[in-house]
Formats: structure tokens, sequence, C-alpha cells
């Protein structure tokens, strides 16, 4: 799932303030008046995203959405209170302040208190989403303390006997104390007592946590259960056991309403393996048996024909220092038909993408299947997807499921046009900034966003599965330098035939034109842009980075003495403009060429020297310019969603229909979960 959050992240913020034109007709038109981008805080932006095609499904459809989108906005306590166990005290004391509080409204300490809130609520608690560092409210620990004064003792979360003195003089070094629950997940010294999150309790060791787990591993087994995916694991008494999240243990108030909604839904499914897997899943929920999660997992991703679809669950382990226990999450969703076809036209050549591609015909592969990646239209996403959710979803997690039973890839297309709708709404622009020309900017917005999604399934569906290895030549040969080769030969591939005429025959590309917006921003994105994700003074490290600043070098270097890609700079700032598109392309097929040989004979020289030299060291003059005009230009590096409202159209106590509302307000949003889904607790 990470590998795709990353991709948008690319996207959005940097190549990201690109407006896309709009679509023509094919779909429902949304409103005129829609708004995409509502808001914008901190170092965030939140913003809304349509459900297209909903009045083509079925009132049956409907329903089963709408009780399986309850169901994922049921959790959302819980991992609040993973992330930190002292996260819901504070939420729903900001909550009481917000519904409550009796003082002045309008002066700056309230409105910096209010942007308090919205990154807890962002953030799912006080540590930021993605730096995992705490977050500190601008304002004075004596005026927190008269805010939560002024506000409805009745609604503040006391312990019995507990006066709201005693209970602001817990809560202030909590919020405020720099030191203490600095970081959610730590990777330095003991990462488990310097972890601010509360999958661990009591004083543990990473050792005892490796050695009670070690135990309960069995030796060769060829189907091993997650371990530790959906439990806290307690010391009490110098005793370690598993505290399991399940209806009747841990978090069992919210997992009950998660199982309510669940067997609602059932009622209405579409068919009987979606009943049958959801019954799994209830089980798993009901007894916290891991194995029958195993189950519910092989169950769930042999189904693919199901037009209606769901996430539900502990699944991913990123906010784990130990990289077991997992967050809660959920995602409702539905085939998006027009997209999968695109993908699926990709898909069905993939022998004849292959049989023409650039490279030595030995490398080739006789006989290529491509993946084919559905897409889907979110309808509500919750836990550890709200706000801020991943535009691709890639499940299930255990490796013995993938290669027995393979995995479902999606791409959200919903959320990817919101992301770039937003873009456009923003009246800074990455693209106006960083593209040479109008005449590039206009190519953009025209073509852009849809060479993008078709590009990516290239590299998706056909590019990772293409050639093969030459008898002999070991598959970890190319050893560090491998995801790196890996990722530019996939970008390369598909930066290669998105040019090509056939694509256009197909219908997957508009016209012949099209694919110049990709190779603008791409080279764009590889000389420059990218790099102010960088911070000053350090190389390009990650995979996707190097991989583009390696294809962006190597064709600008071998392309110079035709002039094939230009350097530029004006009053002071650097572009980089392609003059010939058609040399460019050429090119792109020679350095696949080249890195298909490095891979398909391993040859670990090769590919070392030609990382090194293209993929890592950044000119440190162009860095620093990438950067300030970057930062000049005050864009919110993350973003996030409000969900559409799902709401039953009653007539004579009998539902007829569902329809969509979009909610525009991210704070009254929240507000209103806090009282609809609130199970748990708040425990101090
Ligand atoms: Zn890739």
């Amino acid at each position: 799932m990470k590998k795709l959050m990353i991709y948008i992240g690319m996207a959005a913020a940097l190549v990201g303030c690109a407006p896309k034109e709009e679509k023509p007709a094919e779909q429902p038109q949304p409103k005129e008046e829609f708004k995409y981008l509502v808001d914008e805080f901190a170092d965030l932006r939140i913003m809304r995203y349509q459900i297209p095609d909903w009045d083509q499904l079925t009132l049956q459809q409907k329903s089963y959405i709408y009780y399986l989108g309850e169901a994922a906005k049921c959790g959302r306590d819980i991992l609040a209170d993973q992330n930190f166990k002292y996260n819901l005290v504070i939420r729903k004391t900001v909550e009481a302040v917000l519904n409550s509080y009796q003082g002045d409204r309008e002066c700056a300490d309230f409105q910096n208190f209010v942007v308090y809130a919205k990154r807890i609520f962002f953030s799912n608690g006080i540590h930021h989403h993605y730096a995992e560092d705490k977050f500190f409210p601008e304002i004075s620990e004596a005026y927190f303390a008269d805010l939560v004064k002024g506000s409805d003792a009745n609604l503040l979360p006391l312990n019995e006997g507990e006066t709201v003195d005693d209970f602001i003089a817990f809560l202030t070094p909590v919020v405020f104390d720099k030191e203490l629950y600095k970081v959610r997940r730590s990777s330095e010294g003991d990462i488990i007592a310097n972890s601010a999150v509360n999958f661990y309790e009591g004083d543990i060791k990473k050792a005892e946590v490796e050695a009670f787990y070690n135990k309960m591993r069995k030796p060769n087994d060829a189907t091993p259960i997650s371990y530790g995916l959906n439990s806290k694991l307690v010391k009490e008494n110098g005793k370690i056991y598993e505290d399991v999240y399940k209806a009747d243990g841990l978090y069992g108030e919210a997992i009950q309403a998660i199982i309510g909604w669940l067997q609602k839904a059932n009622e209405v499914a579409e068919n009987d393996s979606q009943r049958k897997y959801t019954q799994k899943l209830i089980d798993y929920y009901t007894t916290g048996d891991l194995k029958i999660w195993d189950e519910y997992n092989i169950a769930w991703v042999q189904d693919s024909l199901s037009h209606i679809d769901f996430v539900n669950g502990f699944i991913e382990d990123y906010n784990d220092p130990m990289g077991m226990k997992a967050t809660w999450e959920a995602i409702v969703d539905f085939k998006d038909l027009e997209a999968t076809v695109r993908s699926n036209t990709i898909s069905e050549n993939a022998q004849w993408f292959e049989d023409h591609s650039p490279v030595d015909p030995r490398f080739r592969k006789e006989e290529c299947k491509g993946v084919s990646a559905k897409s889907i239209i979110v309808t509500t996403l919750g836990g550890d997807c709200f706000p801020s959710p991943p535009i691709g979803i890639n499940l299930p997690n255990a490796d013995w499921i993938r290669k027995d039973y393979g995995s479902k890839s999606v791409t959200i297309t919903n959320l990817m046009e919101a992301y770039d709708k937003a873009a456009d709404e923003c009246p800074r622009s990455a693209l106006k900034e960083f593209a040479y020309s109008q005449e590039e900017v206009d190519l953009c917005k025209k073509y852009g966003s849809d060479a993008d999604v078709v590009h990516t399934n290239l590299h998706e569906c056909l590019g990772h599965g293409s050639g093969k290895l030459l008898p002999g030549t070991q598959p970890g040969a190319l050893k560090e330098f491998s995801s790196t080769l890996e990722e530019a030969r996939a970008d390369l591939f598909g930066l290669y035939f998105l040019a090509e005429p056939r694509m256009v025959e197909l219908g997957v590309m508009p016209d012949a034109e099209a694919y110049k917006a990709e190779y603008c921003s791409y080279i764009r994105n590889g000389m420059m842009s990218q790099l102010a994700r960088v911070e000053l003074g350090k190389d390009v490290t990650e995979a996707h980075m190097q991989n583009r600043k390696l294809v962006s070098e190597w064709c600008y270097e071998h392309g110079k003495d035709a002039n094939v890609i230009e350097k530029k700079v004006e009053n002071g700032k650097t572009y980089f403009v392609i003059n010939d598109f058609e040399a460019l392309r050429g090119l792109f097929g020679e350095l696949l060429a080249e890195i298909q040989r490095i891979k398909s004979e391993g040859d670990y020289a090769a590919g070392k020297a030609i990382v090194e030299k293209y993929a890592v060291k950044v000119d440190p003059e162009l860095h620093k310019e990438v950067r300030d005009r970057y930062n000049a230009l005050g864009l919110k590096p993350y973003g996030g969603f409000i969900n559409p409202e799902i709401v039953p159209v009653v007539e004579n106590g009998k539902v007829v229909d569902y329809k969509i509302e979009y909610p525009s307000d991210f704070v009254a949003q929240h507000l209103k979960y806090g009282k609809e889904y609130s199970f748990l607790k708040a425990k101090h």
C-alpha cells in the first residue's frame, strides 16, 4: 500500500498543482460549483471527493455500500487509541471545547486551538500522521486551561471523582511537554520504550517481544498466521500476554459495532461469495483467531467478480516499531468500469508489447501475461485510511497467500481525480513554476492526468512483468541496486510505449500528442522538481526518485549533442525543455535495452555504475534553487479528505433510495463522527 502513497505524494505535491482539463461528457458532469479543495492549515490540505456513477447502482447495491460504510466509520476510536494511549482523552477534550466552550471564538488564540484540533483529527492523534513526531498547539498552557475550564465539564473524559483542575494538571504535560511521548514510532535505542505507539504495555524489551513470538512460531510452517497482528502485548507482574482485539476483548465495544453493520451488510450482499467471506470476517472479529483471518483473506482475494468491495480490519503494520501489530483501517468501494476496461486492454495486449519491446530479443519473454489492475471508486474511508488515504491498494499482506492465491491490486480513480482537481483550484502552481512555457503548461493541463494514469498502468500491468533473465542469472544479482533499476525498467517500458501509435488505435490514449505531456512532466520532475522533497546536502535515496533521476539525467546527457533536452536559464530560473520528442522516445528505448540487459545478465558492475553516476548525487546549486522556488509557492505537502455522506431516503417508513451529500466542513464531520461513532472509553 505504501508504494502508491509515495507515488501520489509525488504527483499531488509536485507535478501536482498541475491542473487538468475537464473531462468530456463521458462522465456525468459534476455540479458546476463543486469545490474539491476546501481547507488548508499547517502542512495539510483538505479536499472532497465525488462518487461518480452512484445513480447507476441498484437500491440493493446502495444499501450494501451504506451498511459497509457505517462499519467503516466504527473503528475510528480504535485507531486513535492504537496510535497513543492518551489520544482518546485528548480528542474528547478537544471535542468538548469545540462543542461547548462559551468564551470568545473569534480571537487568534481560539483560531490556533482550532488548528490544533484539526491536526489531531487529521492525524488520528497528537503525532504527525507521516513524520510521526508530536506536534503542539500554538497557544499557552494557561489559555489551554481556560478553554477546558470554560467548557461543559460533563463532556470531559474525567475519571470518577477527578476535578477539572486535576484533569488539566494531568493533561498539560501530555499536550505541551516537548520531551514526553516525543515520537509515535522510534527506530532508535530501545525502540519500544521510545515509541509512543500503544501496541505494548508495561516494561517490555524488544528481546522479550521477539522471544514471545519466536516461541509461538512453528518451524517450517508453509502457511504461518500473522503472529501478533491483532493484539496489544502486555507485561504485568513479570508475565507477558496478548490482549487480543476482538468482540469480547480489547476494543470490544467498537468491534461489536463493526460486526453489527457487517451483519446487516451481509443481508443485502451481491452474491454468496461475498456473504461467505464477510461471515469469515465476522467470525474473526468475534474470536480474534488469526487462522480465520487468513481464511477470510483467501476467500476475499479470489472474488474478482463482485461490483462492490471493501477492506475492513487490522491490516498494515507500518506504525509498529517491531513491524507486527496492525492498525485498523477500512475502505468501501465499487468498480470504476471505464478505467478498468482501459487497464484490461493494456493487459490483454501484453504479448504484443513484449514482442515489440526495444530490447535484445534474447531478453524477451516468449509467453507474457499482463497483470490486470482494477480501478475503483471509493465511497467511504475509515480508520488508518481516513482522512489521509492511499491512492492504491495491494492486499492481502501475507506472503504465502499472495504466492498461492494472488493479490488484489487496485487504483482509486476518484481520489486521484480529486487530487488533480484540487490542485487545479490551487492558485499557486508547481506546474507554472517549473514548466518553461505557456505551451508546456497548456499541454500538461490538456493531457497530463490521462497520460499519467496510462503510464502508471503500463508500469504496473506490463513493465515489471516484462523481460526475462538469461539461464544461470541469479534473481538477486543486482543486490542493493535492484529496486532502482527495476523501477527504471518499468518506467522506461511505460514511457517508450506511451508514444506508440498502437496506444491510440487501442483507444487507450486519446491522440498522438497526448504522450508529450507525460514526457514533459517526467523530465521536469526527474531533473528538477522532485528535488524539493530532498533535504539540502542529502543525496537522492528513495528507489522511485532515484529511478526518475537516472532516466532523466541519462537521457539529458545522451541527447546533449543533438540538443534533445535543453537546459535554459532565465532570470535565475532553470528549466529543462524537450526539443525533440521522437528522439527522446528513442533514448528511452535505448536505456530500456541497456537496463534490461543489466537485469537479464545480472551485470552488477554495470548496474552499480549507472545508478551511482546518474541517480544519486545532486547538483547543490540546482537543488537549492528548486527548493527555494518550491517553498515560495507555499504548497501543502499532505492531503486528506472529507467523506461524502450516504443518506437514506425514507418514504412511508421505508428506505427507497440513498442519496449522496458532500459536506465541506472538516471540523463538523469530525465532531459528528465523535458523537455518532465513538464507542471506546477514554482512559487515563
Ligand atoms: Zn514499480
